[in-house]
């Protein structure tokens, strides 16, 4: 398990520091998402990906906190088979289309994320309201200018993805959020045994 910790070479919390900080400075001018049920969360709107760096993060996080169990783990299953994440046609060029799908950590309801901004996916914290009081998520999108920030200013921390991925035999570089987490612990676990 160490030896895949060691794999992380920066802090969860540098790597969303912009993003952190920019949501941070919307929530001072009272542009939240406190008044939606959190429409970007579920299959209505989230088809949200990570790479291998932002999963471990996230996957460290639930089991440092006695959250990874084999509940959590039916859950995952049964997100990818309800939402059929398994099955991701080709779109040509290695990419394959993106699937809408309920994550399987929101709480529906308002503010329903239980996971601190310092372990969620990138995109979940570059999805933002732009007008005080949204309801439906009709003013929220995903800022690319900052989320290419954020990637400028970790790149050289980012190259870590890549030896992330040949270490864990990893097949991809973005996954869906449940698919991404019980990979990761097969892995972990496989690479583990080797040892
Ligand atoms: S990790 Fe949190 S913010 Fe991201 S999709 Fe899941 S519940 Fe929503
Ligand atoms: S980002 Fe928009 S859609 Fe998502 S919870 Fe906030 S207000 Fe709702």
């Amino acid at each position: 398990m160490d030896k895949t910790r060691s794999l992380i070479k920066s802090d969860s919390y540098s790597r969303r520091q912009v993003l952190i900080e920019t949501m941070n400075g919307l929530e001072t001018e009272e542009i939240t998402c406190a008044n939606c049920p959190g429409h970007c969360c579920t299959f209505v709107g989230n088809s949200m990906q990570m790479t291998t760096v932002e999963a471990l993060d996230l996957y460290f996080y639930l089991v440092d906190n006695d959250l990874w169990n084999e509940e959590l783990e039916e859950k995952l299953k049964e997100n990818i088979k309800e939402f059929r994440l398994d099955h991701r046609p080709s779109i040509g060029g290695g990419h394959f289309m993106r699937k809408t799908y309920t994550c399987p950590f929101f709480l529906f309801q308002s503010k329903g994320c239980p996971i601190p901004p310092q372990f969620k996916p990138y995109g979940c914290l570059g999805f933002n309201p732009s007008k005080q009081k949204e309801l439906e998520g009709k003013s929220c999108s995903s800022s690319q200018v900052l989320l290419e920030a954020r990637e400028e200013a970790v790149k050289d921390e980012e190259r870590e993805c890549k030896n992330i991925r040949e270490s864990l035999h990893l097949a991809w570089d973005k996954e869906t959020i449940p698919s991404a987490l019980l990979d990761i612990r097969k892995a972990i676990l496989a690479l583990s045994l080797q040892q």
